[in-house]
């Protein structure tokens, strides 16, 4: 299919230069014949409407940090990319309203830069540096969703193009935080992918600067104990507790080899089977009924050595920017490990726990040589299921074999999602035709089956 960009707006079309933009993050590699780049909410509706005149399909593309494959253009060469990254015409900060209206190409870092003057960010943290587009349709989570929720409890507003032939704009939403004056329909475009349209601007709440932050790895004195700490921290600090994140040995072990710069916090080196990130902050600082939060994290741990069955057999205080590169290691060491089968689960949050704990016996029977280097955000119920292939070749086969096995356990068994934070890609698409969108005959079919 040969079709020509739309005219009058930016595109590349040289190999050398589009190479970036065809590559994915795990791997995944693709072939367009363009990559068109609009610079305002209009220039995308052009866009839109001429690829759909031409019935070319198109992949939105935002930072292109996406996990499931889903930021590029599939194996038939024939789709476009439509690259949000030159989309920075808006940036509206209101003061008074606390929030920000802003073109889908920009940053999460260049924003927070800009809002640090003021005192404000966006309060959506991640290992990665997303945009403001790509992150409304993978509703990214992050690691302090236990304190701020995602990127849904955030977005008030959105401006969206839609996948039709006339390209429609509509404006959803407004800086008004209360309305209920309808049906939300903003929501159909957070969270699904840019299924049903291109996002050209946000209005995002935004949150005041942390000024105060304590941070410690914890030992847990088994994995059932990890929720009984997060119980105890929720009851005793409450909306002081801002991050509550697992991390397996595995995965720890990488991070160390693949990052000899970070510091081991553990006695002798010695890395636990789990431990837990544990984070306090607050947006204040030196005021008068202020406890320095060093001192309530201190004591807050402390009570937890008193209870019942003591969840908690060590507890490592330290810088937290020490601690979180740790944390934000973990990714890029288990991808260092070997080949990486990863899943992005979710649960409630016990079953976090009754998942893993199954998962490990049968993956060992089943699957020999299978490392599990899993971390996650217990706060949330959020579970990167990493598996790294430790022998053998990772053949086609013996990866769908895996997924099918480990996605059909976590939902079927474990009543839990097989994307929790990262969307819906060719990775997973599988898994959504299987359990999410099931056709009137499936839906038949089961109901019949329960009704026997
Ligand atoms: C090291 C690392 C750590 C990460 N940690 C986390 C984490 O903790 N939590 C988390 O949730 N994610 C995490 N991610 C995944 C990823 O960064 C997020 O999913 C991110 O929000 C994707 O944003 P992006 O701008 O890169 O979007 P892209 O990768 O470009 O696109 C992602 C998806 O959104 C669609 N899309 C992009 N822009 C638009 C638009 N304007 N309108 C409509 N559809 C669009 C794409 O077609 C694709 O389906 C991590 C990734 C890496 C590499």
């Amino acid at each position: 299919m040969t079709l020509d960009p739309p005219a009058g707006i930016r595109t590349i079309t040289d190999p050398r230069d589009m190479a970036g933009y065809l590559q994915g993050v795990r791997g995944e590699c693709a072939q367009s014949p363009f990559v068109v780049m609009p610079t305002t909410t209009k220039e995308v509706a052009d866009c839109v409407r001429h690829l759909a005149a031409h019935n070319m399909p198109f992949v939105a593309q935002s930072a292109n940090t996406g996990l499931v494959g889903a930021s590029v253009p599939d194996a038939t060469g024939h789709q476009a990319v439509l690259s949000l990254s030159k989309l920075r015409d808006v940036f509206d900060l209101d003061l008074a309203n606390r929030s920000l209206r802003v073109s889908a190409g920009f940053r999460l870092s260049e924003i927070n830069a800009r809002l640090s003057q003021h005192g404000l960010f966006f309060p959506i943290d991640l290992g990665s540096d997303p945009m403001i587009g790509g992150m409304v349709a993978t509703n990214t989570g992050g690691g302090r969703f236990v304190r701020y929720g995602d990127v849904r409890r955030n977005v008030l507003g959105l401006t969206v193009v839609l996948k039709s032939s006339d390209a429609e704009i509509l404006h959803l939403g407004s800086a008004v935080r209360k309305n209920n004056t309808g049906p939300d329909w903003k929501q159909n475009y957070i969270g699904t992918s840019g299924w049903f349209g291109v996002v050209t601007q946000a209005i995002i709440n935004l949150e005041p600067v942390v000024q105060e932050q304590a941070a410690a790895i914890v030992v847990p004195s088994n994995d059932a104990a990890m929720l009984r700490l997060l119980q105890h921290l929720e009851t005793r600090v409450g909306s002081l507790l801002s991050a509550f994140e697992f991390m397996s040995r595995a995965a720890m072990s990488h991070a160390f080899a693949h990052a000899p710069a970070l510091s081991n916090p553990f006695a002798g080196g010695d890395i636990p089977q789990t431990a837990v990130l544990v984070e306090l902050s607050r947006a204040t600082t030196g005021a008068p009924w202020d406890t320095p939060l060093d001192e309530v994290l201190q004591s807050v741990l402390a009570e937890a050595w008193e209870l019942q069955g003591a969840p908690i057999q060590d507890a490592l205080f330290g810088r937290p920017e020490e601690i979180w590169a740790l944390r934000h290691a973990l990714s890029e060491g288990v991808k260092s490990a070997g080949p990486l089968i990863a899943f992005d689960l979710g649960f409630t949050r016990d079953k976090v726990i009754a998942f893993r704990g199954a998962m490990a016996p049968r993956l060992a029977a089943k699957f020999p040589h299978i490392e599990i280097c899993d971390f996650g955000h217990l706060g949330d119920g959020g579970l990167h299921f990493n598996l790294v292939k430790t022998d053998g070749p990772n053949t086609p086969a013996f990866e769908t074999e895996l997924r099918d096995f480990v996605v059909a356990a976590a939902v079927q068994e474990f009543g839990g999602s097989y994307s929790a934070e990262h969307g819906i890609g060719p990775k997973n698409i599988k898994y959504f035709r299987q359990f999410t969108e099931m056709s009137p005959q499936t839906r038949r079919a089961q109901a019949l089956k329960f009704q026997e």
